[in-house]
Order: C-alpha cells, then structure tokens, then sequence
C-alpha cells in the first residue's frame, strides 16, 4: 500500500473517510503540522510514520471511534487532558459545572471540595488550577479511571488534588464546604447509548440504569452527611431532569437552589446550599417550635 506522499493527498484521503472537522484534527497531529497547512503547502512531504498513523486513525474513526479516544486527549476548561476508553469524555456542558462551582469559591479561602465520579478529574482538577488555595478530594468507584486522573493531576501540576478509591460516599469521611459530580444519569433504555461517541464510553459513567436518576438520588440523599452548615452541592445531570433533581434536593433538606443552563440552552447544573444553623435556633431547646 502507498498512500499519501503529501500533505495535500493526506488531506484528500482524510476527507474520502472523514467529515471536514474530524480531517482537520486527524491530518494536523498525525502529521505534526500547522491547521491549514495542508492547503497553504500541499507538496509537503510526510514522512511513512506520518502515513501510518494517519490511516491507522481514519480507519478508526470510520468505524466510529471517538477522536478523543484516538488521540489520546481532549481540551476541557483550557487545559488537556489524557483520556483512555476507561473514563468519560470530557464535554464542553460539564465547563457549565465548573463555573457554577468557581462562583462559589472564593480565590483567597482554603474550601474543602469533593468530586465524585471523577473519571478523568476534568472537573477536580479545573476547579484545583482555578482556586490554588482549595483541597480538592476527587473519588472513583474505578482504579483504571482513577489512574487516568492522577497522571492528569501530575501532568498538570495539580498538587491540591488527592484521589481516592469510593463508591460514591462510601469512602469518605469528612466534611466538604462543596460537593460537585457529573454522575451517570442517561436512561437504561434511552436509545442515544447505542449511537456515536457513547457507544465506546464506560457504561458506568453514562447510565446507571432505570430512569436515569439512581446515582443523582444517592448523591443528593447523603450530601448533608458530608457537608458542612452552609456547604454547597452541585450536580450535572440531563437536559429534562432538572425538575426531578430540584424535588430531590428540596426533599434532601437542601435551600437556596440553583440551575446553570448549557451551551444547549438546557437546565444541565442544579444545586443548593445546606442551611447554616440560625443564630436563634442555637441554645433553644428542642422542641420550641
Ligand atoms: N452528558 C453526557 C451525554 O449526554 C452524559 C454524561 C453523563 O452521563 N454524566 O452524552
């Protein structure tokens, strides 16, 4: 097999396989070259190893493997992150989760943060590089998830960020001043896990089955066992669920709630704030309602 000798014909055979955004991307790293370099020099020559990896990643992506998970990488927050098939692909809406977050962290206050389900630590880790000052403990029912976010925590200089081993709570023992998670909140039978990118994600990190809400009820349920008066949680979930998360955090004991629409224009982040006792309430006795 011969194959593209130029970074023209490795553009023209990217686009017999690709679509034109997914080309681009291929063509610029698996070739080493500048966006657009393709049309400006098309005579270029690439090198075989260049032409290798190129049809070795249009042969995936044809088949419907996810860029990210070809290249090794996603942007997410303005920072890269490694990914592998073990951890969900970082989305632009979960950028939503982490700006509802940053609003309640101040820069100069040393906050207690929790992620659970961190996957990649994309959310752990954009909020750790945006507020120094915070701890940040990040959580994975999954040791191979776990060991993709903390070569992301070391590649990128995170140092405020520790990882543990949990199934959602059940390995944490402290108090956090904010509770964050992007959990599985796709519908068992909802037919878009049979479609495009998600049919090579975790199923774990996509579903947890049934309508879609089992793991944002643990989540909501236990929170105020793990946060501190005045403590803040923030959940992603679906673009139809963010009645069904007001009920529960309203149920929860939860108050002052609030919802981030995504770049859809979709309720995609809802949270609220667990009550700091009253000054009144303190030194009553039980009972004097
Ligand atoms: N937002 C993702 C999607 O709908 C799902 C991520 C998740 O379940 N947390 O594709």
């Amino acid at each position: 097999m011969t194959g593209p000798a130029t970074l023209g014909e490795a553009w023209q055979a990217a686009r017999q396989r690709v679509d034109a955004l997914d080309a681009r991307v291929l063509v610029r790293e698996a070739c080493g070259c500048g966006e657009g370099r393709w049309i400006s020099h098309p005579e270029t020559p690439i090198d075989p190893a260049q032409r290798h990896r190129l049809a070795d990643w249009l042969a995936r992506r044809a088949s419907g493997e996810p860029v990210a998970y070809i290249l090794g990488w996603r942007e997410f927050y303005g920072h890269r992150f490694a990914v592998t098939r073990d951890v969900l692909i970082p989305r632009p809406d979960t950028e939503t989760l982490v700006d509802a977050a940053l609003t309640r962290i101040p820069q100069d206050v040393p906050l207690d943060v929790l992620d659970l389900g961190t996957g990649s630590a994309c959310i752990a880790i954009a909020i750790a590089l945006a507020r120094p000052l915070v701890r940040v403990l990040a959580t994975d029912a999954s040791a191979a998830a776990l060991a993709v976010a903390a070569d992301n925590a070391r590649a990128l200089t995170a140092a405020n960020v520790r990882f543990v081993q949990s199934d959602w709570y059940q390995a944490v023992g402290d108090r956090f001043d904010l509770i964050v998670s992007n959990p599985p909140y796709i519908a068992g039978d909802d037919a878009h896990l049979a479609e495009g990118d998600l049919r090579f994600e975790p199923a774990a990190a996509l579903s947890p089955g049934g309508d879609g809400l089992d793991a944002l009820r643990t989540l909501v349920a236990s929170a105020p066992d793990h946060l501190r008066p005045g403590g803040w949680l923030l959940l992603e979930h679906g673009w139809d669920q963010g009645a069904a998360v007001a009920v529960l955090l309203a149920a929860a004991g939860f108050g002052s709630l609030v919802t981030a629409l995504d770049l859809g224009g979709h309720h995609r982040v809802s949270g609220g704030r667990l009550a700091e006792p009253s000054p009144s309430a303190l030194g009553t006795d039980r009972g004097s309602v």
